[in-house]
């Protein structure tokens, strides 16, 4: 089943997934062929990506698509279900710490427009719902709740309140006043502790005040004992302690495949499948221990590659760090159809992405976490992130995708770029993606392809 690596339209998957049968492909649970997704879920847009023909990526592709079937199933067996939404990876650590519950991000109806190819309907009716396309996509959120047929209602709702977003604000806001509670949290702005102040250190090199630590430590003491009693059972230390291992195994994989793929010279997965398998980190595609065997196939893929000197993504290829999760996927894929590839990410959650402390008290090892959440300091604490990867990773160039509507970024893109284009001089662009940007496409193939030339004429001759 070592097949050269190489990108595959759906139509080719059909026959790759027989030809992997015949050969006796041993697949879990929610396996299949790639197209039932169109045909059952209406999934169009997956008629118009490229995906690596790997079985880890089948693997990891059939994990992300059946995640709404997997959520009732778990219902239907007795799970309770906790809808977490904001923080990026914290609270799921927390629900998963105990038996019987899972969490997922009611915020992932994100991407469901572009899946669905607006076929869904869910940005019409937010816009009547008064979401217009003022706000960000997740305003696709609200009418999936509403209406249904997406994710189940959770069982328990929880929103960090604070430093947040003005949309992601007002949308959780509208959901509470048409009728479904929310245990909020708060999370206060990081700040640099003053002089004086006692300080403590984040995950990722990053400080905030003991104090306000302490705040987060309490809020999110708070989030636990409603945990616990949903679950019917006190979340303690012990199991919290036990979570947060779990956790780090996630993230400690997904690291690895990270450095494989990203810190090598050329890339052993693309760019799409990565985002993918990044996004496993913040609430584990609602199955924690699956995540862990699906980042394992796609890590022996990736170091299988390398060892055999066979890659996704040419050498040649203009190595570009990304700054924000598309709203298309399909853009991974022109990324590289016009010569770059992906040397480094931050898709908004690298807080995820780092280990959580294990010599701490659990709750305040949590709240360390939670605070590193680069959405939540100022942005020139994700900058100097973003400069310190592009470093150690070589990239060549930067690009910052910027979210339509996205109140989080007005300002933001433009300050990481210069702080950038200061510090390692590398050419720099911000662009605009559409959850479905084909009608972009022409301008955004040029805008990439420049950046792309622009950086492979910067190299040594
Ligand atoms: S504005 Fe930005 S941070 Fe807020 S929900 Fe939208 S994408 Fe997320």
């Amino acid at each position: 089943m070592n097949a050269s690596p190489r990108k595959l339209t759906l139509d080719e998957w059909d026959d790759r997934h027989e030809q992997l049968r015949r050969d006796g492909l041993r697949e879990p649970t929610y396996g299949g062929p790639l197209r039932r997704h169109v045909v059952r879920d209406r999934n169009f847009r997956l008629q118009h990506l490229q995906f690596d023909n790997s079985p880890a990526a089948l693997r990891l592709w059939n994990f992300l698509l059946t995640e709404n079937q997997r959520l009732h199933q778990a219902r239907a067996n007795g799970d309770k279900l906790v809808g977490a939404m904001k923080d990026l990876g914290t609270v799921p650590v927390m629900a998963y710490s105990l038996p019987s519950m899972r969490a997922f991000y009611p915020d992932g109806a994100w991407w469901t427009p572009c899946l669905m190819e607006c076929g869904d309907m869910l940005l019409q009716q937010a816009e009547t719902m008064g979401l217009d396309s003022s706000f960000c996509p997740v305003r696709a959120m609200l009418p999936a709740f509403e209406h249904g047929g997406h994710f189940p209602r959770p069982d328990l709702l929880v929103c960090s309140a604070g430093a947040i977003c003005d949309d992601f604000s007002a949308i959780a806001q509208r959901l509470e006043h048409l009728g479904h509670p929310i245990l909020w949290w708060e999370m206060p702005r990081r700040r640099q502790p003053d002089s004086g102040e006692t300080a403590c250190a984040l995950p990722g090199g990053l400080s905030a005040p003991k104090i306000q630590v302490d705040c987060v430590r309490a809020e999110l003491g708070r989030v636990g004992q409603a945990l616990g009693e949903l679950a019917g059972k006190h979340l303690d230390d012990v199991w919290l302690a036990d979570g947060i291992r779990a956790a780090n195994r996630v993230r400690r994989t997904l690291e690895s495949l990270r450095r494989t793929v990203y810190a090598a010279p050329a890339a052993a997965l693309p760019a799409l499948e990565m985002l993918v398998a990044e996004m496993l980190a913040i609430h584990f595609c609602s199955d924690r221990e699956e995540s862990i065997a699906v980042l394992d196939g796609l890590l022996a893929e990736a170091q299988s590659r390398a060892r055999r000197n066979q890659f996704a993504v040419s050498a040649d290829a203009a190595r570009i760090f990304w700054v924000n999760p598309v709203a298309d996927l399909r853009a991974m894929n022109l990324l590289e159809e016009i010569g770059g590839r992906i040397c480094g990410t931050d898709y908004m959650f690298t807080h995820a992405l780092d280990l959580i402390p294990e010599d701490l008290p659990p709750l305040e090892a949590l709240a360390r976490a939670a605070l590193a959440d680069p959405m939540v300091g100022p942005a020139s604490d994700r900058a100097a992130r973003i400069v310190r990867e592009c470093r150690a990773n070589g990239a060549e160039a930067l690009v910052v995708s910027r979210i339509p509507g996205a109140s989080h970024c007005a300002r933001e893109g433009e300050i990481i770029l210069q702080f950038a284009r200061r510090e390692i001089g590398i050419p720099a662009i911000e662009l605009e993606i559409s959850p479905v940007c084909d009608a972009m496409r022409t301008g955004l193939r040029s805008r990439l392809q420049a950046l792309v030339e622009i950086a492979r004429d910067r190299r040594p001759a």
